[in-house]
């Protein structure tokens, strides 16, 4: 498979603190978003939760690409064990120093073989900001981790996270100024028409 980001690195996202019923969408999206833009997987902490990872599983077998989704029941020695193997722990946060001032550091840290993301959902515990390699901010104030994530991933792969696709998409989106349009091996009409007046 071809991967989306053209480099040699794996990044993967670790998202802590994961709580039933409140959390569900935004654990969906941020696995969305890690999958969409090229991560190769995304791990969970918090509460187990097989109906969000099944609900995310669907989604992605649906569209394609490889893409893994799993489940870690301790964060800190999940993070230490990774930081053995020589992965760059990268924690997003407000606190941390913000992206256009790392962003040439950011290019550095692409040598690495492997990278981990790690976003949270409630309070982070100071022991991760402290593990990390690197507290990146998207600016210094409180918003969301699925923003968060989006524009660290199309930061650090330098735009192409929006711009390439994995190979062996079982859908394709044919892109329209009006309407909607999907491949599914063969060209498929589905509704609206470019040409169409109105
Ligand atoms: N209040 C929590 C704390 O103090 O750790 C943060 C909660 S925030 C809704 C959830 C997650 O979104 C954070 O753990 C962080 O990963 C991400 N996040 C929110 N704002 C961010 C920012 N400005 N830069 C980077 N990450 C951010």
């Amino acid at each position: 498979m071809k991967k989306i980001i053209d480099q040699m690195t794996e990044i993967y996202v670790l998202r802590m603190g994961h709580r039933y019923i409140r959390d569900l969408r935004i654990s969906t999206h941020c696995g969305l978003v890690a999958w969409a833009l090229g991560a190769k997987g995304i791990l969970f902490t918090g509460m187990y939760d097989k109906e969000m990872m099944k609900k995310l599983r669907e989604t992605v077998e649906r569209w394609g690409g490889e893409f893994e989704i799993g489940y870690v029941e301790n964060w800190r020695e999940y993070i230490l064990e990774e930081r053995r193997r020589g992965t760059y722990i990268i924690h997003l946060t407000m606190y941390g120093i913000n992206i256009p001032t790392v962003e040439k550091a950011l290019q550095k840290i692409l040598r690495w073989k492997r990278i981990l993301v790690i976003i949270g959902a409630e309070k982070m515990p100071r022991e991760v900001y402290l593990l990390a390699h690197l507290n990146v901010a998207i600016k210094n104030v409180p918003h969301s981790e699925v923003a968060a994530l989006s524009i660290f991933m199309d930061r650090i792969t330098n735009g192409k996270a929006l711009l390439e696709y994995p190979e062996h998409m079982k859908i394709k989106i044919i892109p329209q100024i009006r309407g909607k349009v999907i491949e599914r091996g063969e060209p498929k009409y589905i509704e609206g028409d470019i040409n169409r007046e109105v």
